[in-house]
């Protein structure tokens, strides 16, 4: 299938690695010309090297720094002749009990789940909506729809992220604008493998018993890759999904335990 988007520009948050890669590889592919993000310069670059080898007609541009930043996301949105593509995305804070989680950690939590990526929807939608045409796709987590011990901080900021991304796409869906939530359960990146560290260190077991045990809590029996995460977001992002805003797409190998 076509997805109709070869041609456009798009950003994608913290894609040097896991996720954020899995959907600009998945982008690139289409012919989406790409801004890419994230703090480690070396890697930024090494996965953009990549992604320029294999789709050598698309124009890959990255920047490194903090997403959190405020100039970091206006450099991001200066590179760029038109945003028509934003996937929103920034590595989730670590796992800490709420008893002992401190104003600042609640503030870096807020600032990083969901006033970055708040300001960073504000500044493209009103353009997307005038041109009509654009995509915006929330790299959230399983969580907001089914809570995960430890990650309350994460959980509250991206529920709020995802009551505000709600209410926007009502005002501009007319216009060919969708804003929709990818959920990731585990997929094994960096960041779920931190957490199993966690987990083994919390509970005195071994990685490879925190691991086993947090497979088996999935129905599917494995973890899910970067690279089908990344083709999800492609096809949130393409021509033929501008019927649906709003939603909270779940990937998660049939964890989540409602029937809805
Ligand atoms: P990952 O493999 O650790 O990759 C994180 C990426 O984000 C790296 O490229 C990292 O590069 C970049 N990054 C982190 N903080 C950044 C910042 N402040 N500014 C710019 N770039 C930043 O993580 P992931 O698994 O892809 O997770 C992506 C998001 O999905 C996270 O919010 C995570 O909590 C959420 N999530 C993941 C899972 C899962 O199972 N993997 C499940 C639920 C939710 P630098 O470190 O160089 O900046």
């Amino acid at each position: 299938m076509d997805l109709g988007i070869s041609g456009k520009w798009g950003i994608v948050e913290a894609a040097s690695k896991g996720l954020g890669k899995g959907c600009a590889e998945a982008l690139a592919a289409e012919g989406v010309n790409l801004v890419l993000n994230a703090r480690g310069a070396e890697a930024l670059e090494e996965t953009a090297a990549g992604i320029r080898a294999a789709n050598p007609g698309v124009e890959i541009k990255a920047i490194a720094g903090d997403i959190t930043k405020p100039d970091v996301r206006q450099a991001l949105l200066s590179a760029v002749p038109q945003v028509d593509i934003l996937v929103t995305n920034a590595g989730g804070p670590a796992p800490g009990n709420f008893r002992t989680d401190t104003r600042e950690r609640w503030l870096s939590a807020l600032e990083s789940q969901l006033l970055g990526h708040a300001e960073m929807i504000t500044a493209v939608v009103d353009g997307m909506a005038e041109r009509g045409f654009g995509r915006i796709v929330n790299i959230t987590s399983a969580s907001v729809k089914m809570p995960i011990q430890n990650l309350g901080l994460s959980t509250a900021a991206r529920m709020a992220l995802t009551g505000f991304a709600s209410t926007v796409s009502r005002e501009v869906v007319a216009k060919n604008v969708v804003i929709n939530n990818l959920l990731p359960g585990p997929f094994e990146t960096d960041r779920l493998r931190n957490s199993i560290n966690f987990a083994a260190e919390k509970a005195g077991t071994s990685y490879e018993d925190a691991y086993a045990e947090r497979l088996g809590d999935n129905p599917s029996g494995r973890f899910g890759t970067a690279e089908e995460f990344g083709k999800v977001c492609a096809f949130m992002c393409s021509a033929h999904f501008g019927f649906i805003t709003a939603q909270n797409v779940l990937m998660d190998g049939g964890a989540y335990p409602g029937n809805i």
